[in-house]
């Protein structure tokens, strides 16, 4: 037995999607010439709501191709303090682009406060590096996976309007937030200007993300992706998995919050964890363990019970719900953490 909940990322292409890649129609997408590719962009900017897309090979190269093509030199992104974009993108704007980050506190619920991130943005000073882009994300992976509020996202786009800056969204599970809030994709997106989101997450596809924004900028990030060294060739094999994605695997993301909501409640009736269920509301489930337990320790025994989960920053272990993870599963798996978690309060 082996429950793989360390990542969405664990995921393998469906029947439908291999058979999608091996009848995948292809061309040099180099040269704008795999009608694959171009009908994943079009499908993909349509349901975000944007002009244009543009197909990379990660997240992590869609965000940074993104704060790329939005700053230059001697500019400053502001973006939490618990973003993926701060924590985990091996500094690339700073590495990459000679920009500065500027992370503000998350609060508990993914949010940045909009008091604080007004006072984050420089003004016109001689000393002072240039405030051009404001980067969120939805749903927001350190903080749970917990879904930003649609009121909130209109909020930040008219603060950032009225400063002049651009907006950056980072939606690698922007799908789990539009499930769960029960709106269309672009109803999360209509106040960014940008935004990222990941095929290879909970949507199952082996590889790939997309950036979605104007057709002005699109082209520029076109550019700053071949700097990226992230132009490919016969990319319609791999997009043609993402164009199953879209079409065959958002609606039932749902079924990841369910079950989701089964573990944690399961989870909190454990003497050993420190878990609020109220605050599961996608596929993300974060614990802290009860006092004496040692989370590398705890997390080893589950996997050798065969129970994957990951050690996370801050003393936490994530589990994370997706396609192939079945309610079966997660009974089996929490009967797996009260073996694994009891000994210790008997
Ligand atoms: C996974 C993730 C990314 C990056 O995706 P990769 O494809 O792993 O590079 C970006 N942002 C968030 C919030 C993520 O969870």
């Amino acid at each position: 037995m082996r429950i793989d909940l360390r990542s969405d990322t664990v995921t393998h292409p469906t029947p439908a999607m291999r058979r999608a890649m091996y009848e995948a129609e292809v061309g040099d997408d180099v040269y704008g010439e795999d009608p694959t590719v171009n009908r994943l962009e079009a499908l993909a900017a349509e349901m975000v709501g944007k002009e244009a897309a543009l197909f990379l090979s990660s997240g992590t190269q869609g965000n940074v191709c993104a704060m790329l093509t939005h700053c230059g030199r001697g500019d400053e992104i502001i973006l939490g303090d618990q973003a993926h974009t701060f924590l985990s993108e091996a500094g690339a704007p700073a590495v990459l682009g000679g920009i500065t980050p500027r992370p503000i506190h998350n609060q508990p619920d993914g949010t940045l406060d909009l008091a604080e991130v007004e006072a984050a943005i420089r003004p016109e000073n001689v000393h002072f590096p240039t405030t051009r882009l404001i980067t969120v994300e939805n749903t927001h992976n350190q903080c749970g996976g917990m879904v930003l509020p649609l009121s909130y996202m209109s909020q930040l786009g008219a603060l950032a309007r009225r400063y002049g800056l651009k907006t950056h969204l980072d939606g690698a599970r922007l799908f789990n937030a539009a499930v769960a809030l029960g709106v269309p994709a672009s109803a999360i997106t209509a106040d960014m200007d940008t935004v990222q989101f990941c095929l290879s997450k909970g949507l199952s596809a082996p590889i790939g993300s997309i950036l979605a924004g104007p057709a002005e900028f699109i082209h520029r990030a076109r550019r700053t992706r071949k700097i990226l060294g992230g132009g490919t060739r016969q990319a319609g094999v791999i997009a043609a998995a993402g164009i199953v994605a879209l079409t065959e695997m958002v609606d039932r993301l749902a079924e990841d919050h369910v079950n989701a909501k089964r573990l944690a409640e399961g989870l909190a009736q454990l003497p050993g964890v420190r878990l609020d269920p109220t605050r599961v509301q996608t596929n993300i489930v974060i614990m802290q363990l009860a006092e004496g337990l040692n989370v590398a320790e705890t997390v080893e025994r589950l996997r050798e019970a065969g129970v994957l989960v990951s050690a996370f920053y801050g003393g936490r272990i994530r589990a994370v719900t997706h396609y192939g993870i079945t309610a079966e599963d997660i009974d089996t798996a929490l009967a797996v953490f009260q073996r694994v978690l009891e000994p210790v309060h008997a």
